[in-house]
């Protein structure tokens, strides 16, 4: 059976969509519809059979968009008479594309009298069948396909109308009913879309493999199962997890961003800004380090993500790299943004220099005692260090210091959150950003070994934005497995921890629905780890997802282990890493490994700030 993917409108997502490799591709030119196709096609596989959909309009129109857009097929969603369709047929010798489709729609209801095809059988290719509802087309409703029991043509149809992730074992047993017979292909539209017009390319590329796959393939009952979906919904959850739960006051800021990101970074000015910065600013790509003799040690093939290397020495300018630009396509003139340990301030005030805006970064009065080298970097980069005072003085008064300025400052002001925490989209927009870590292990696994995925992805979790990136194009690979590293701190047991799946429950902290380690009644507990970068009491909510569902295996590793495994890379590779980063690679020895598995480690950040803990640890 085909897939017809309908209602494209964005550049990028054309061009990902096509890399599915669908038969067809759907374009509406229909003013009314908010998927109306306003833009150019980007280059894409002749195999894919580019469609125009029209509603009742002019045929030299359809004529001209034909010629224009060079399309191969036309969907007919009006009541276009058979005298119409046999007009444009007769017309097809004078087309770029001598071999035009034309399919015509007919909308289904609860019953349907198919006695009123037979005029258009001879002057149509394809019959399309969808739902009857308020518009044509994009409803998100399916028909009782059983209506199709009756069907009395012998021309091959589309299915459409509402299909979705949820209607792949309705289609599965679909496809073994008489009325498939002639079905021909399906064709999806608004169930897998971020917003009208953008599609979800990884929920797109579950169903195509969920479902076509066996349909060709025959019958392992592993490719059977249902997978979840890994990414955020339409509501802004993973899961039960997620949402955006923020004082009312906080409404338009927010929902101005959720509005806005997914539009503004599938534009190609956008995405063509935060390629160049990441790359001559960043330093990226970040080299896929195969470590030959840490592997030795362990007897597996253990390759690092150098996102050590990076600017500023972290994964986290990834991230403020893109909201700074995501800010001032917003027309933000000023950034706020919370720091526990000062990493993420340094990242974000780095970025502000870089574009000349204000920073005010709020960092509690404890730590910026504790953390001096990072606060005199803020403040020679330009930005102020507001303390905040109340409570334990530390980053959760900091988190609300900024809470408070971004509702007095709605208009101007974007705060840069700095992990893949917050209320929708936050969580979401963080991932995106750093999923580059992902998105280039892919690129270079191929190029070492000759295949993009490895058995194994490793990273270690504060609020989980190096993980999410290194997790993010993997998420759906079901060859791939996930491990995630908590800090136990001085043990899971010892009440000095930050273990969240093991320690946390369901919770809403920072305006997300997520694991939280917290007490009975609902207060936050104080969480610890010798790194300050994953001192936090939770965890973001795709991870809560990743952990609930599974997908995603957890490990603790202590101050102590993580220590050795941090010491044990500069001796083994020469490479000093974060405390962080070095929990992640504590987890070989906690865990045997094959010979031949591919093990991908985030090597989230350098080891420079940690090097009083290092030295006073190991008394150097
Ligand atoms: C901040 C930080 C982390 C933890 O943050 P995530 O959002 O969980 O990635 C990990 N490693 C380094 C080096 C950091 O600076």
């Amino acid at each position: 059976m085909k897939l017809k993917i309908c209602g494209m409108k964005y550049q990028e997502n054309m061009t990902e969509v096509a890399a599915l490799q669908p038969d067809y591709l759907g374009f509406i030119f229909y003013d009314k519809s908010s998927r109306n196709f306003d833009t150019s096609i980007p280059e894409i596989s002749n195999s894919i059979k580019k469609t125009g959909v029209f509603v009742n309009e002019d045929l030299e129109v359809v004529i001209e968009k034909i010629k224009t857009f060079n399309l191969q097929a036309v969907q007919l969603h009006g009541e276009e008479s058979p005298e119409y369709c046999n007009d444009l047929k007769n017309r097809q010798a004078e087309l770029v594309s001598a071999s035009l489709e034309i399919i015509k729609v007919f909308s289904i209801k609860n019953e349907f009298n198919f006695e009123v095809l037979k005029p258009y059988e001879a002057v149509c290719d394809y019959f399309l069948f969808d739902t009857k509802g308020k518009h044509p087309g994009g409803n998100g409703y399916t028909f009782d396909w059983n209506v199709l029991n009756n069907y009395s043509s012998t021309k091959p149809f589309f299915l459409s109308g509402g299909i979705g992730f949820d209607e792949i074992e309705a289609v599965k047993k679909f496809q073994q009913s008489m009325a498939s017979k002639y079905c021909y292909a399906l064709d999806v539209n608004s169930k897998f879309e971020i917003e009208p017009g953008l599609k979800n390319i990884e929920l797109l590329k579950d169903f195509k493999t969920n479902l076509f796959f066996h349909a060709n393939h025959g019958t392992d009952s592993n490719l059977n199962k249902h997978m979840e979906n890994y990414n955020v919904n339409e509501k802004g959850y993973y899961g039960e997890f997620g949402g955006a739960f923020i004082p009312e006051m906080l409404y338009p800021n927010v929902e101005e961003l959720r509005q806005n990101y997914l539009k503004v970074m599938a534009e190609p000015d956008f995405k063509k800004e935060f390629d160049q910065l990441l790359k001559d600013y960043v330093g990226r790509p970040s080299p896929l380090y195969f470590a030959k003799r840490l592997s030795e040690k362990y007897n597996t093939k253990i390759y690092l993500k150098r996102e050590d290397l990076n600017h500023t020495g972290a994964h986290k300018i990834n991230n403020t790299i893109g909201q700074i630009l995501m800010a001032k396509r917003l027309g933000k003139t000023r950034i706020i943004a919370e720091t526990g340990a000062g990493q993420h301030g340094v990242a974000t005030a780095t970025v502000c220099a870089l574009m000349g805006l204000e920073c005010i970064v709020y960092m509690g009065e404890i730590d910026i005692a504790r953390q001096a080298p990072n606060v005199a970097r803020m403040k020679m980069l330009g930005a102020t260090v507001v303390p905040a005072l109340s409570g334990s003085r530390t980053l959760k008064d900091a988190t609300n210091e900024a809470i408070r300025d971004w509702i007095n400052n709605p208009v101007n002001t974007h705060y840069i959150i700095g992990s893949a925490i917050g209320p929708h989209p936050y969580p979401d927009m963080v991932t995106r950003f750093q999923s580059v870590i992902s998105e280039e292990i892919k690129w270079q696994l191929k190029e070492q070994i000759g295949r993009e995925n490895p058995d194994y992805v490793v990273a270690c979790i504060g609020g989980g934005s190096n993980a999410a990136g290194t997790y993010y194009h993997y998420l759906h690979e079901p060859d791939v497995k996930i491990i995630a590293v908590e800090a136990a701190g001085l043990g899971v047991d010892s009440g000095e921890s930050a273990a969240t799946s093991v320690l946390g429950h369901e919770g809403v902290i920072h305006g997300c629905k997520t694991l939280l380690m917290q007490t009975k009644d609902g207060q936050i507990t104080e969480p610890y780890s010798i790194s300050a970068g994953l001192d936090y009491p939770g965890v973001g909510p795709m991870h809560a997802h990743l952990c609930k569902t599974g997908r995603a295996e957890f490990m603790s590793i202590t101050d102590d282990q993580a220590m050795t495994a941090g010491l044990d890379l500069c001796k083994l590779e020469g490479i000093i890493p974060a405390i962080e980063s070095s929990h992640a690679l504590a987890i070989f020895e906690e865990k045997t490994f094959k010979p031949d598995d591919v093990v991908v480690v985030s090597l989230s950040g350098r080891g420079d700030k940690d090097l009083q803990n290092y030295i006073e640890y190991f008394k150097i």
